[in-house]
């Protein structure tokens, strides 16, 4: 599928993992700048990816707001928007440093969603609540996801094969 008007270079195009990790951002995140700085992405493809994800939240009444009252994101800046870019204290609901976790507790997450984990395992281990690894289900690619059904089925084959052997 090819969208009109694309370029070429790698910061133009978005993959299916970080346009997750940016929809995962925008409620936390203070900027447009701070997506761009996290997922290395340029500015242009983050405010074209983001625009449906933001118009949905503005119909659902849960659009992130700035602190001047305007919708966040808005254009032109405002003194809270300019405060909030620097580095000490972007806190509009979550830190930096807590996006940076977030998004590493997800990448373990669909590591070891490909590699075959049984759910619950993997909720154990990144301690989550009972289903939070369900929720990285869909964080998956088709080919991750044909990926992780090849492991989950050589894992079950792994370990019913002692059994019959003793049977
Ligand atoms: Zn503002």
């Amino acid at each position: 599928m090819s969208r009109p008007g694309t370029r070429t270079g790698e910061a133009y195009y978005i993959t299916p993992d970080k346009l997750a990790q940016l929809v995962e951002l925008l409620p936390s995140v203070g900027s447009f700048r701070d997506i761009c700085a996290i997922l290395g992405l340029r500015l242009d493809v983050v405010r074209r990816e983001a625009a449906p994800f933001l118009a949905i939240m503005k119909l659902n009444g849960t659009h992130p707001q700035c602190g001047c009252g305007k919708d966040r994101f808005h254009p032109y800046g405002c003194a809270d928007s300019y405060a909030k870019s620097w580095p000490a204290d972007c806190v509009p609901g979550r830190t930096r440093a807590e996006s940076v976790i977030i998004l590493e507790r997800r990448r373990i997450a669909l590591e070891m969603l490909v590699d075959g984990d049984r759910l619950c395992d993997i909720d154990r281990s990144l301690g989550m609540s009972k289903g939070g690894a369900k929720n990285y289900l869909h964080f998956l690619t088709p080919e991750q996801m044909a990926e992780r059904e090849q492991n989950v089925t050589r894992r079950r084959q792994a370990e019913t094969q002692p059994q019959r052997r003793a049977a």
